[in-house]
């Protein structure tokens, strides 16, 4: 997928405009927190001030109330010798002007204007434009930031306006070198100075908190669910069984054994919790797992165990990890997969009582105020745990847009930013966190402005919001009267209504491997059944495609024998397994084939990379229909059956595959990670991963124009779909309709309302010619400015 609007960098960087403002006063916060050393701090700003400015010359000159003079405390320009040398009182240079008037002081030539005064020492003669801003602390002046040019230029208002937000950054610099200097002069108030230190550190505490050795304050990672959130870090804390506890017990027998069954207790009831939240919030999840931890944890030999040694002198922990052990050892050795796998059962029941034992009920307890979730990874029965009212954000350090646990948080709603580097060196327990779940970054007890920067974005982004929701009943129609179908793509029951919500047209992709990665075991026919019946009853009369499983690479279930591959990728996955294991697949597709009959469903074969692959699927799906007919099932015989092209082959191919199915649906995510050979999960590698690179434009255009030829629909369903500029292209290439995440819909919907089909036609066989991704960005954005829709793109850049 995507890189999807998240994975990219933000809109304006890739037109080459540089680094926004805000992302400069980021790093110029940066600058201010990270040093230790005030003059070193003072040098790299003015440096970095004058870079981004593009100015020779950067000067920082402090007040001294006391003394009512101004002194050059750092420059980069001017003549260094001179910092500490050249002062002046307020009536004196243009520098003292700023101060005297409290007003930024422009000059376009400094040397002719009347409060020009000259200090040879300075060497700023050869300089003639000046732009200087007046620094306050708490509403005092506190200096003056100045740049300087040798060109005659002037200074645009945007320029004035971000030179007097970097002096607002420095001021806390400033509080400490103003104290450090009185300190020099005034030896014998040191003590009370060391006071007013304090509390200019307090003040500063927000910078403080970020100097722990090695943290960062600005985490880079994955944007896997968009939107802004913020909150305070709770960290998903499942403690190891195998930390050094306390092994002898240290109360009597029955104080410990108290402990334990209290402990147990509380799990129970946690368990409990956790299987009415996933009932009530993900039906299509297998409860019953919870009912077998249940069950373990009232069993009586297992609690006779753990207390067995409790009264031998072990204490409650250390007896609880060794009864855990011998019953682990105990399930790994039986024969059975099934029963193998409750090894992991006992582990996870383990852990639970533990964090009870200890007094630290993690996982699932009611946090005061918005938190955000850290962890390393969720897993599904983690998800489980989560309440969207409480949990406002997810970081994990491990994961990309396209893993489990993001999509399950995008389904929720949650804004997540995943495979963040530095994660547990840089977060702490309660940590006040800003999650950009769009631009895939995470603020550590940001600086109060970064904190409003984003209260803003968040609530413009919620306004706009409200103005798309205006589009929801209107078609997704171009100027010129060229439909285009506009569906969602499904993980979860619970989208369901949000899709509905946001306006979609059907589910053009409903992925149906989460119920079996949750379930203990492959889903029978009329589980399935039951399953799909609600995806098809979550939209009435509207088209559904239905996805065979997907499953390997990274979505195994745990009931699954896979052998480990060195490229799973590129291994025993999706319609390949689905192949081999006939007997599973068909299950399957008599489940779709009944529900088939019960509304407007497609079937959609996944990874499908020779023609031989789709007849030998339709070989089955008539074996199924065989099978359903002898039963006196009732299913549609003739549901639509389609393929993903998503692999290389598949395109080369789009003319031969075409005449052996219904409909074509173009799997970008897949298409481009195997196209490029860059791994779509892969941070290290994922500016590679571009959608606007010629080969994927001409492979999507390929298939797209084998399925016009033999008048057949032609979706795309990878995040590319979602992708605001790239539905120009998507259109003129002559897609017929477009499926994604339903947070996407009214965006893209109000781009095709934009738009002429005739235009984005000849826009895409224009960029179709163009030989590098440089030129594809630099037409396609010439072309939205043009067209007047940049503000949605940056929108959900
Ligand atoms: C794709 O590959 O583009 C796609 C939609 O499928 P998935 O992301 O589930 O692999
Ligand atoms: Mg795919």
């Amino acid at each position: 997928m995507t890189v999807s609007p998240k994975e990219q960098p933000r809109a304006a960087e890739r037109r080459g405009r540089g680094p926004s403002d805000f992302s400069f006063l980021e790093d110029i916060g940066a600058i201010v927190t990270q040093s230790q050393d005030l003059r070193a701090t003072l040098d790299r700003i003015v440096e970095a001030v004058a870079r981004r400015m593009d100015t020779e010359v950067c000067s920082l000159y402090l007040y001294d109330p006391a003394k009512k003079r101004l002194t050059l405390w750092a420059t980069t320009g001017l003549d260094r010798s001179s910092v500490g040398r050249v002062s002046m009182d307020l009536h004196e240079g243009l520098v003292g002007y700023v101060l005297e008037r409290m007003q930024p002081v422009v000059a376009i030539d400094a040397l002719g204007h009347p409060r020009f005064k000259f200090f040879p020492e300075t060497g700023e003669e050869q300089y003639h434009s000046f732009l200087g801003v007046p620094v306050f602390e708490r509403q005092n002046p506190a200096g003056v930031l100045v740049v300087q040019t040798k060109r005659r230029r002037r200074f645009r208002p945007r320029e004035v306006r971000l030179l007097r937000a970097i002096g607002a950054h420095v001021t806390g610099i400033i509080a400490q070198a103003r104290l450090l200097e009185t300190l020099a002069d005034k030896e014998e108030e040191r003590l009370d100075y060391q006071r007013k230190m304090g509390e200019a550190l307090r003040e500063l505490e927000v910078y403080e908190q970020r100097q722990r050795p090695g943290a960062r304050s600005r985490l880079s990672g994955t944007g896997a669910s968009p939107g802004f959130a913020i909150g305070r870090a709770l960290f998903l804390d499942t403690p190891s069984l195998d930390l050094p506890y306390e092994e002898k017990r240290k109360g009597s027998i029955r104080q410990e054994i108290q402990r334990f069954r209290k402990a147990v207790e509380e799990a129970v009831r946690e368990t409990a919790e956790s299987y009415r939240r996933v009932q009530a919030t993900l039906p299509e999840m297998d409860a019953s797992m919870f009912e077998a931890h249940r069950l373990i944890l009232e069993d009586h030999s297992f609690r006779r165990k753990v207390e067995e040694r409790i009264a031998a002198g072990l204490s409650a922990e250390a007896a609880l990890r060794v009864v855990v052990a011998e019953y682990e050892l105990r399930f790994r050795e039986m024969g059975d997969a099934y029963l193998r796998e409750r090894a992991l059962d006992i582990r996870d029941i383990g852990r639970r009582i533990l964090r009870h034992l200890l007094g630290r009920p993690g996982g699932w307890r009611r946090p005061r105020g918005a938190v955000v979730l850290v962890a390393n990874e969720l897993s599904i029965t983690d998800f489980a745990q989560i309440d969207p009212e409480v949990v406002k954000g997810i970081v994990l350090s491990v994961g990309g847009v396209t893993s489990h646990a993001s999509i399950l948080a995008r389904s929720l709603e949650i804004p997540a930013v995943v495979g963040v580097e530095d994660l547990s060196g840089s977060v702490r327990e309660d940590d006040h966190l800003v999650v950009d779940g769009t631009a895939g970054v995470v603020y550590v007890n940001p600086p109060a402005d970064i904190v409003r920067e984003y209260e803003r974005l968040d609530r413009e982004y919620r306004a706009f919001s409200r103005e798309l929701e205006t589009l929801r009943e209107l078609p997704a129609e171009t100027l010129d009267g060229r439909r285009l179908a506009l569906r969602a793509n499904i993980v979860l029951l619970s989208e369901l209504a949000f899709a509905r919500h946001q306006g979609a047209e059907g589910v053009g992709l409903y992925r149906t491997e989460f119920p079996f990665l949750s379930h203990r075991d492959f889903l029978s026919e009329d589980e399935q059944v039951e399953l799909y019946r609600k995806v098809v009853e979550g939209m009435p009369n509207l088209p559904v495609t239905i996805r065979t499983l997907d499953l390997g690479a990274d979505k195994y279930p745990r009931y699954l024998d896979v052998p480990r591959e060195q490229n799973p990728f590129l291994g025993w996955r999706s319609i390949r397994i689905s192949l081999e294991m006939a007997d599973v697949f068909k299950v399957q597709l008599r489940a779709i084939l009944r529900v088939a009959a019960e509304g407007p469903v497609r079937l959609l074969l996944p990874m499908i990379s020779s023609v031989d692959e789709v007849r030998r699927a339709k070989e089955l799906l008539e074996e199924a229909k065989f099978e359903l007919q002898r039963a006196g099932r009732r299913f549609d015989p003739r549901m639509p059956v389609g393929i993903m092209v998503e692999v290389p082959s598949a395109v080369s191919l789009a003319e031969e595959l075409v005449r052996e199915v219904d409909f074509f649906s173009i799997g970008t995510n897949d298409l481009i990670q195997y196209l490029l050979a860059v791994d779509r999960n892969n941070r290290k590698v994922s500016p590679l991963y571009e959608p606007l690179h010629p080969a994927v434009l001409r492979a999507i255009a390929r298939t797209a124009e084998a399925a016009r030829r033999a008048g057949k629909p032609v979706s795309l369903c990878g995040e590319m779909a979602a992708d605001p500029e790239c539905t120009v292209l998507l259109l003129g290439m002559g897609l017929s309709d477009l499926s994604m995440g339903p947070f996407f819909l009214p965006a893209i919907k109000r781009v095709v309302r934009a738009l002429e089909y005739r235009e984005a036609a000849k826009l895409a066989r224009e960029i179709l010619e163009l030989p590098t991704v440089k030129d594809v960005k630099k037409h396609l954005f010439e072309a939205l400015r043009r067209l007047g829709i940049t503000d949605i793109v940056e929108k959900f850049h």
